[in-house]
């Protein structure tokens, strides 16, 4: 089965080393899925993992999500840009300036990827808003921060898939929605709360899903990643 670059899997390499992230990604076919590098194995293995990825075919995910004033975050968004990734993130609650600062740091950069806010992290519950002191309905505050980040130049957000119906409606189809989150039926949810199976969050408007556990914990990662993409074609 070949999806070309089209396929909407994104799988999560949460290691903390490279060995055991590219020993995962030799299973795995980068016609069939992308794949996510977060701050714990950026941190420990830096740009040369990036570039061993691209060697291999693969696009990438730099989840670093920044949050930091302007220019700072236009000139972390430059040296991503010229690593070559495929999508970058920044914190919505940066705020406007620093979100179109971000944009501008795409559109100086001759490689141009994809630029996506978070919203609200999705480990955060309205019990976390009352302690921040931040007023109002948690899915409000989502769908307020989502339409900043739209209006600030932003590709699309990183959202559960619960939020994901309500968003694309008010945001459009232009709109990247980017789920983790994801769970096969009868896979453990582990520490992740409110979990969706992959057809349902494309059929709640998600356009790439994140999904860590559910493959690399796979005794067969590849076989995994394959019948999972034939679930969605069938669907
Ligand atoms: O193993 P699992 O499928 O839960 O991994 C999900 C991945 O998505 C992890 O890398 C996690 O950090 C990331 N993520 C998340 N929730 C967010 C943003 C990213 O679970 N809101």
């Amino acid at each position: 089965m070949i999806i070309d670059s089209d396929s909407p899997l994104i799988v999560a390499l949460d290691y903390a080393s490279a060995a055991d992230a590219l020993a995962m990604v030799d299973q795995l076919d980068p016609k069939l899925t992308r794949v996510k590098v977060g701050k714990e194995l950026f941190t420990a293995t830096g740009p040369h993992l990036i570039a061993s990825l691209h060697e291999r075919g693969f696009e990438v995910f730099l989840d670093l999500k920044f949050h930091d004033i302007p220019n700072t975050v236009m000139g972390a968004i430059k040296a991503a840009a010229n690593l070559g990734v495929w999508m970058v993130n920044v914190h919505a609650s940066g705020g406007r300036r620093m979100m179109e600062a971000a944009r501008e740091g795409v559109e100086q950069s001759q490689h141009k990827p994809l630029l996506i806010a978070v919203t609200i992290l999705t480990s955060m519950q309205q019990s976390d808003l009352i302690d921040l002191d931040m007023p109002g309905e948690l899915t409000e505050r989502v769908l307020g921060l989502a339409s900043l980040s739209q209006a600030s130049g932003m590709d699309g957000v990183v959202c559960s898939a619960q939020e994901a119906l309500q968003i694309r409606r008010q945001r459009g189809d232009a709109f990247s929605l980017i789920t983790p989150g994801i769970r096969l039926a009868g896979d453990s949810a582990g520490d992740q709360r409110r979990v969706v199976t992959p057809t349902d969050a494309m059929t709640l408007g998600s356009n790439y899903l994140v999904m860590g556990r559910s493959i690399t914990g796979s005794e067969q990662p590849a076989a995994t990643v394959e019948s999972i993409l034939a679930d969605l074609m069938s669907s």
